[in-house]
């Protein structure tokens, strides 16, 4: 009862998030007509970016054209994007990035760590019940120690050609003179309005004195960021992690006044990001799919859908009319409820949990997904339960699903064939809600994230087996960020770069980013275009007003609950044909592509 109950309301939560999410996209779409710049014709042949921002896309342009590397543009963008959609990643969060320097693959982990004061208590009321999410997110109780710039300052000492202090050069100047407030901010603030203005440092920044946020076109400055970024370009990350910085960014967190947390100055000292081995999966005859590995779930839950949809007969008749036909929609989103059947029971930080079967590629075993998707029928199955990769007996629960939406992905190519795929995040749109300073004590500042609240916010399940992603201290939160590298079997040469904010629905997105390119033979702009589809393993969700009366009817006739979300992805995709770079940037958002 209690779990049905639990379930239930996340599951509102989770749907008025969703309209908030619609009210804003469809606003966006609205006020960009005719103000958003697209793919350019014809390919670029030199380099190109995609972002989310058309600010940052134009400061990666600005660093490679200095002669600076994939990596080093990518640090520029993530600056930018920093001040200029700053509701969805920041140097208050963390990362995964993917970095190909034409011979070898990284995977550089930055993602946000559990203060040494946490415990699994962290998200329980004192009755034992979890919090609701909003109740765990706003304020410093969620905010774990941000990853962002140790990572990106590791990786710019091995992939960096441009000094570091350059890289902030544009954010820097943006933030003194100020940039137009877009009307996906402006929505955003709109929809956000209630937590964000409790904390007095955003009310300043983002709102008119009488409450209205400033509209768009608004010439927003944000004099505190900027000098935190000079600081940083100057003395590295360090300035970050010791210092003025850190104290204020810890006073704010363990000093506010209805939801303190337990970030220390020693937990950010102590920071490392991780150099991971990236999970490189084969998928049909021609691709090798290239993705993190935990404490993301997102290479596993794609590759699992992926090497599913194989065995099933519908192979190559997805489209129909321009749309995914009912009956491909039908076994995608019946392989979707198994692979998130197992990303529910397995997938945690790998420092804490051990893999199914000492492995985590057997949960992507050809056989054990043979078997998986041997339980595909005509009739949906409704939700699935977790399998057991080469016999293995998990001891931990499944988690309940949760919410997890914000983030931000960027893609670089630059001319010597490097290739940067990031995915970066501080969790829920606005974070914790809570701006640091920097202790600069000018107006603005940067959000701190609440990515503590992807852990499962029950420790364990009603006959106390432990959730492998529970919270422990200085554990990192199982993700869903699927920055994605794709190589041709036959030369190993890169193909294409993927990814997306969106939540859970981040495997979805980059998962119909991968059909539509490469299955399909769609452009990537055609593949972003498509409406959105999935399941998290309970109804079949499909994008708000984008399918026909009939792909709703074949579908309940076979068994499924469907219900229309706006499903907001933010897919940003770069790939290299024959011609040049092509790309593709998500009409939901207000990203671009550019390149030369
Ligand atoms: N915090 C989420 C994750 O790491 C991402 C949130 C989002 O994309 O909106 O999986």
């Amino acid at each position: 009862m209690a779990w049905s109950l639990m379930a239930q309301s996340a599951k509102m939560q989770c749907c008025r998030w969703l309209l908030q999410q619609g009210l804003a996209v469809a606003l966006t779409l609205l006020a960009l007509a005719g103000w958003r710049t697209a793919w350019a014709e014809p390919p670029a042949k030199r380099f190109a970016v995609a972002a989310a921002h058309p600010l940052a896309s134009q400061a990666g342009i600005q660093i490679l054209r200095a002669g600076g590397s994939a990596l080093d543009a990518a640090i520029a963008m993530q600056m930018v994007l920093t001040l200029v959609e700053p509701q969805a990643s920041g140097i208050g969060g963390g990362a995964f990035l993917l970095h190909w320097d034409g011979r070898s693959i990284e995977a550089w982990d930055g993602r946000e760590t559990a203060p040494a004061q946490a415990d699994e208590q962290l998200f329980l009321q004192p009755d034992g019940r979890p919090m609701q999410f909003m109740q765990a997110v706003v304020g410093g109780r969620a905010v774990g120690v941000p990853g962002l710039l140790r990572m990106l300052e590791q990786a710019h000492r091995q992939h960096g050609r441009l000094p570091w202090g350059r890289l902030f050069e544009p954010a820097i100047q943006l933030a003194e003179k100020g940039f137009a407030v877009s009307p996906r901010l402006h929505s955003q603030l709109l929809a956000g309005a209630e937590h964000l203005q409790k904390d007095p440092l955003a009310r300043a920044l983002y709102y008119a004195p009488q409450g209205q946020p400033h509209p768009v076109g608004y010439r927003l400055r944000n004099p505190a960021l900027a000098q935190v970024l000079r600081q940083v370009s100057q003395g590295g990350s360090d300035v970050f992690y010791r210092g003025p910085i850190a104290a204020d960014m810890v006073q704010r967190v363990r000093k506010h006044a209805l939801n303190p947390g337990r970030l220390s100055e020693q937990d950010l000292v102590d920071y490392r990001p991780r150099q991971r081995t990236a999970l490189c999966t084969d998928w049909r005859e021609l691709w090798r799919v290239c993705g993190f590995p935990p404490p993301s779930s997102g290479h596993l839950a794609i590759m699992q859908m992926l090497g599913m949809l194989v065995h099933l007969p519908d192979l190559g008749m997805g489209l129909k009319d321009g749309l995914p036909s009912p009956s491909w929609l039908h076994d995608y989103t019946e392989v979707s409820r198994l692979a998130f059947a197992d990303r529910a029971q397995y997938v945690a930080d790998p420092d804490f949990v051990e893999p199914p079967a000492g492995d985590w590629r057997s949960l992507l075993a050809p056989d054990y997904l043979r078997q998986r998707a041997a339980l595909v029928g005509p009739h949906s199955m409704g939700s699935a339960s977790a399998g057991q990769p080469a016999g293995w007996r998990s001891a931990y629960a499944p988690q309940l699903a949760q919410e997890e939406y914000g983030t931000s992905h960027l893609n670089v190519v630059d001319g010597q064939g490097r290739v940067v795929s990031m995915t970066s995040t501080i969790e829920a749109v606005w974070g914790a809600h809570l701006m640091s300073d920097g202790g600069t004590g000018l107006p603005g500042g940067f959000l701190l994230n609440n990515q503590l609240t992807d852990f499962s916010f029950l420790p364990t399940d009603a006959q106390g087996r432990p959730i492998a992603n529970r919270v422990q201290a200085g554990k990192r939160p199982r993700s869903s960020m699927s920055p994605t590298l794709v190589f041709r079997r036959s030369d190993g040469a890169w193909v294409l770069s993927t990814g997306s904010p969106g939540g859970p629905g981040i495997i979805h997105y980059t998962a119909k980013s991968l059909i539509g390119t490469l299955q399909w033979g769609l452009s990537p702009q055609q593949a972003i275009d498509l409406p959105n589809f999935g399941s998290f393993n309970g109804p079949t969700l499909l994008e708000q007003g984008r399918f026909p009366r009939a792909t709703f009817d074949v579908l309940k006739a076979r068994g499924h609950q469907v219900e229309e979300v706006p499903f907001v992805s933010g897919l940003h995709v770069l790939q290299e044909t024959a011609q040049g770079f092509v790309g593709g940037a998500d009409p939901r958002r207000e990203g671009v592509v550019l390149g030369e």
